[in-house]
């Protein structure tokens, strides 16, 4: 549900509110994410708590989890990630449509954690780029919230010509993606 005091600036008046097409889609874009879960380790339990009643990410407009990498616009990458699996994830991120956010959700998926081995990634903006790290090993549910809203001031400030510019194309050929 979206809090008044969330609305974009703008001219109110009698029956009418008036803001700029930027702000308004901005804040329908952060309060619909719907997030496409890759668990691969004990990470992923901590967000099933949660999506649990007690802390209850639908209360920030994310309760429709995607399995379908086409129809979610935020990939929440929790535990650790193995060498092998980078392509994989990376395939994952790229069937994705624009405009596209990435979480990382602990220590093995920001920096590979405690496995630093050689089969373990050692962070995954090794293979894509990454909006939000949340640390912890793991982080507690309001630690996986605090990034959930970090991505939502990140959406709600973001320009409209953001995935156009040439600043988004070069970080995108950095990983190899068109
Ligand atoms: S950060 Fe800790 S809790 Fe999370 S996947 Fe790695 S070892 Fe498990």
């Amino acid at each position: 549900m979206v809090n008044y005091t969330e609305a974009p600036d703008g001219v109110s008046g009698h029956g009418y509110f008036a803001t700029t097409l930027q702000k308004a889609v901005g804040l329908a874009r952060k309060n619909s994410i719907w997030p496409l879960p890759f668990a691969t380790s004990c990470c992923g339990i901590e967000f099933m708590a949660t999506m649990g009643a007690h802390y209850d990410l639908a209360r920030f407009g994310s309760e429709r989890l995607s399995f379908s990498p086409r129809q979610s616009d935020l990939l929440m990458v929790m535990g650790t990630v193995a060498k092998k699996m980078g392509p994989v994830l990376k395939e994952v991120y790229m069937q994705m449509a624009e405009p596209r956010w990435v979480i990382a959700v602990g220590a093995c998926a920001s920096s590979g954690g405690i496995f630093d081995t050689y089969s373990v990634m050692q962070g995954i903006d090794r293979v894509i780029p990454v909006d939000v790290y949340v640390p912890g090993c793991p982080p507690r549910p309001e630690q996986i919230i605090d990034g959930i809203m970090k991505i939502q001031d990140l959406i709600g400030s973001e320009s409209l010509r953001r995935r156009q510019s040439e600043e988004y194309k070069r970080l995108l050929n950095s990983y190899g993606i068109d």
